[in-house]
């Protein structure tokens, strides 16, 4: 089959690859219809998680048709129209067993770089290097799916692909980070980050009741999409003070809740920004955490900040002294989708959650490579490149 390879940092290339194969007796294996690119895939292309190899599958995004399964898959059978949860997560084990999916203790079959950098491995993720198991992604005709009965979800006849296939990822993502940064109704929200995730999760803010919703991001045409498609407030960073501005739209007290959506490539239009990237590049240090910094520092007293941006290691000048002294409650997690996506897909049926706007170029796999450079470059308002391995060119 054909599918997009990681060939080196920055080196992508479709090429043709075995097909996926039934391993285990709970794995499906699904028929890509649709495959979206994903803010972290980029973390993998630039190099700054360095366990890949040459010919790893990428992608982690996906919507597909099952088209075979094991004899211990259950709730699924071959002809179902599925969208999969972006994290390999078995349903059985004590994490899985809490809500904890991402957490899962079986879901990532390679834990020993995981437990050597974090303590603990986490589940498993579909083309997100050997660190998180070295499953094969989506961007591909086939994907194997393990514990499909856990990650695949059944899609209803009246949504449609174009609306489902971000219930893999972005919205389950989003609305983990509203969900667990404890909005409640009434909240000023502040959100770094206006790609998919962060818009999805100023939409989950709202429809858990906030209030006020403020979305910041340096792009013009994102901050536009933020505004006509979730109906959020926005602040372009490069023109406008973010502290000073929350401080003056939250009459001085700050946001209730501030989620940061970038990840480890943050960048910012301050000093700090230089020094961090300086630092990563001689690889003094692994991330960037510029915006997690102005978010702790934005929040009001005694609020909550979540990190749903992707972070691989260790950061510099992290200010616990802001989060102690203030009273903050930091959380983070990769997505426990899989307490969210059903009810993400019913709020797809009722029209309550839209995501089609997301996907702003469509293209066969065939033209991977092109859909990643716009994306990476945010050239031609890209804000999501989604791959249909089906269309022709
Ligand atoms: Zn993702
Ligand atoms: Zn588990």
């Amino acid at each position: 089959m054909k599918a997009l390879c990681w060939e080196g940092v920055d080196k992508l290339a479709v090429e043709r690859v075995p097909d996926p194969q039934i391993r285990n007796t709970q794995d499906a294996i699904v028929k890509v219809r649709q495959s979206a690119v994903c803010g972290s895939d980029l973390h993998l292309i630039n190099g700054y998680i360095p366990f890949m190899q040459a010919g790893d599958v990428l992608g982690h995004e996906f919507l597909g048709e099952i088209v075979e399964v094991g004899p211990d898959v259950h709730r699924h059978s071959v002809g179902d129209r599925v969208v999969v949860c972006s994290f390999i997560s078995c349903g059985r084990c004590w994490y899985c067993r809490q809500g904890l999916f991402a957490c899962c203790d079986n879901g990532n079959t390679n834990p020993a770089i995981a437990e050597m950098a974090w303590g603990f491995a986490p589940g498993g993720c579909y083309g997100y290097s050997h660190a998180m198991g070295g499953f094969a992604g989506s961007h591909a005709e086939y994907v194997r799916v393990p514990y499909a009965d856990t990650g695949a979800f059944r899609v209803p006849e009246e949504v449609s692909d174009d609306r489902a296939v971000f219930a893999s990822d972005a919205a389950p993502t989003g609305w983990m980070g509203a969900d667990l940064g404890g909005v409640r109704p009434g909240d000023v929200v502040a959100i770094w980050g206006c790609g998919a995730v962060g818009q999805m999760a100023a939409r989950a803010a709202m429809l858990l009741g906030a209030e006020r919703v403020i979305c910041i991001d340096r792009f013009d045409y994102r901050l536009r999409m933020t505004e006509r498609h979730i109906g959020a407030d926005t602040i372009n960073y490069e023109r406008t003070d973010v502290g000073g501005e929350l401080r003056e739209r939250t009459g001085g007290r700050g946001p209730d809740v501030c989620i940061e959506a970038v990840g480890m490539e943050a960048h910012s239009s301050g000093p700090q920004f230089l020094y961090d990237q300086v630092k990563q590049q001689l690889r003094i240090e692994t991330d960037r955490p510029i915006a997690v910094r102005e978010a702790i520092h934005a929040c009001r007293k005694g609020g909550s900040v979540f990190v749903l941006g992707v972070f691989a290691g260790l950061v510099d000048k992290f200010p616990l002294g802001a989060v102690m002294n203030k009273g903050l409650t930091l959380r983070s997690a990769q997505q426990h989708g899989q307490r969210y996506i059903p009810m993400l897909l019913d709020r797809m049926r009722s029209g309550e959650l839209r995501t089609e706007h997301l996907a702003t170029h469509r293209m066969p796999l065939d033209r991977a490579t092109e859909g990643y450079q716009l994306f990476k470059d945010k050239r031609d308002d890209c804000v999501r490149a989604v791959f249909q391995p089906d269309a022709s060119t």
